[in-house]
């Protein structure tokens, strides 16, 4: 780390950068249901001195299609200077299995007690946010306009980013996102992706006493699978050297093994840097079930149908890499003696929306480690460098 004893500016209060990570850590908030945690984060903002109407929540969730209990969180801070507003952001919500959550601490890692989720996806980038707007408001850090976005709702498909009201973010010029693992690595663009919904009618019939009058909705399922396997079209796609993905994750349907199943629910996804590709996949996919729709007819010559729906979850985006936000995190990381990395990401992040909403986003890590399943934790260090590089963010020094 390189500080000099005139500007201390990187040199936190590691003590309560990791009491307040805890602190949030210890605080329930599945999607849709972030009301304590964003409360917990006022508490902790008014405390340090943060007046009560600089903080505020927009209507994200009453835009959103889930619901839920509460707006993205939006902190506004004066700046003591003239430069451009800076905005840093973090998502609030966490994944199902980190709901019964309860961090502990065990030398350089915070880890779950139980069978559970931690959280630190993304509490650490929370905390990472929220320790920077502490250290620069109780050490008087001198700093340009400063807006901090507490997202909603980022896990269910980047509904709060989608839905944050620009009126209270003040047009900031430099926006950074905490999101992810290594502090020195720079997201810099990430993939699209669309949802795909599937329903499959098939034509019920006594499955013992006439199976050849009914249609299955899990056989016309399964070769429509079959054909996009065999293809190359399902999992890991490569289509004339451009990549995508594609995955079938929720089938539902059935009630009684003596029924020829005639409805099934499939629910899917499909990612790719290229937007024509993506839709290509999803094309392929509407055709091969159709296909396989057609292919299946009862002794009647009946067959059955589907109904195929897509929509867009978030666009792909690539930012330059000489972008005014990616310059001044290099710059930052430079100063801490840091390696960055530039990378594109292959998962969604609050950052495609918020680009796609005209605000150029760099996402960096803040130590979560193997983020939505059992055996996550925090990485200690490495949030603590993270907490370095959001106020260095913060104040521009
Ligand atoms: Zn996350």
């Amino acid at each position: 780390m390189t500080t000099t004893q005139s500007d201390d500016t990187y040199t936190i209060d590691e003590g309560r950068a990791i009491d307040t990570v805890m602190r949030l850590l210890s605080v329930p908030g599945v999607s849709c249901r972030e009301k304590q945690v964003a409360e917990a984060i006022v508490e902790m903002l008014a405390d340090a001195g943060v007046p009560d109407d600089a903080m505020r929540f927009d209507n994200a969730h009453k835009k959103s299609p889930f619901g839920g209990e509460c707006g993205n969180l939006i902190v506004n801070l004066p700046g003591s200077s003239n430069q451009p507003r800076r905005m840093l952001v973090a998502h609030i919500d966490t994944v199902p299995i980190c709901a019964e959550a309860e961090p502990v601490r065990r030398e350089d890692y915070i880890e779950p007690a139980g069978e559970t989720g931690l959280g630190a996806d993304n509490r650490s980038g929370v905390g990472a946010v929220l320790t920077a707007a502490l250290e620069v408001v109780t050490r008087g850090l001198p700093h340009p306009p400063l807006t901090f976005l507490f997202t909603v709702q980022e896990e269910i498909g980047l509904v709060g980013a989608r839905f944050v009201d620009k009126r209270y973010i003040g047009k900031p010029e430099l926006v950074f996102n905490w999101d992810g693992n290594a502090p020195d690595c720079l997201e810099i663009g990430a993939t699209g992706g669309y949802h795909i919904d599937i329903d499959v009618t098939g034509i019920p019939s006594h499955a013992g006493g006439q199976p050849e009058q009914g249609v299955s909705a899990a056989m016309i399922a399964a070769l429509a699978m079959a054909d996009l396997q065999e293809n190359g079209w399902f999992g890991l796609v490569m289509k004339d050297g451009v990549r995508g993905t594609s995955n079938i994750g929720v089938i539902r349907g059935g009630e009684a093994t003596n029924v020829v199943l005639d409805r099934l629910h499939l629910e899917g996804e499909c990612r790719s840097f290229c937007k024509s590709l993506r839709k290509r996949i999803a094309d392929v996919y509407r055709q091969a079930f159709e296909r396989a729709a057609r292919s299946l007819v009862t002794s009647e010559g009946e067959h059955g149908s589907i109904e195929f729906n897509c929509q867009k979850k978030y666009e792909a985006f690539k930012l330059p890499k000489k972008s005014p936000c990616v310059n001044e995190a290099v710059r930052v990381l430079d100063k801490l003696d840091l390696n960055p990395a530039l990378e594109y990401s292959n998962g969604g992040l609050d950052a495609n929306w918020l680009v796609e909403r005209g605000l150029n986003t760099v996402t960096l890590g803040a130590g979560t480690v193997n983020a939505h399943t059992i055996g996550e934790k925090l990485d200690i260090p490495k949030f603590l460098t993270a907490c370095r590089v959001a106020v260095g963010l913060a104040t521009g020094r």
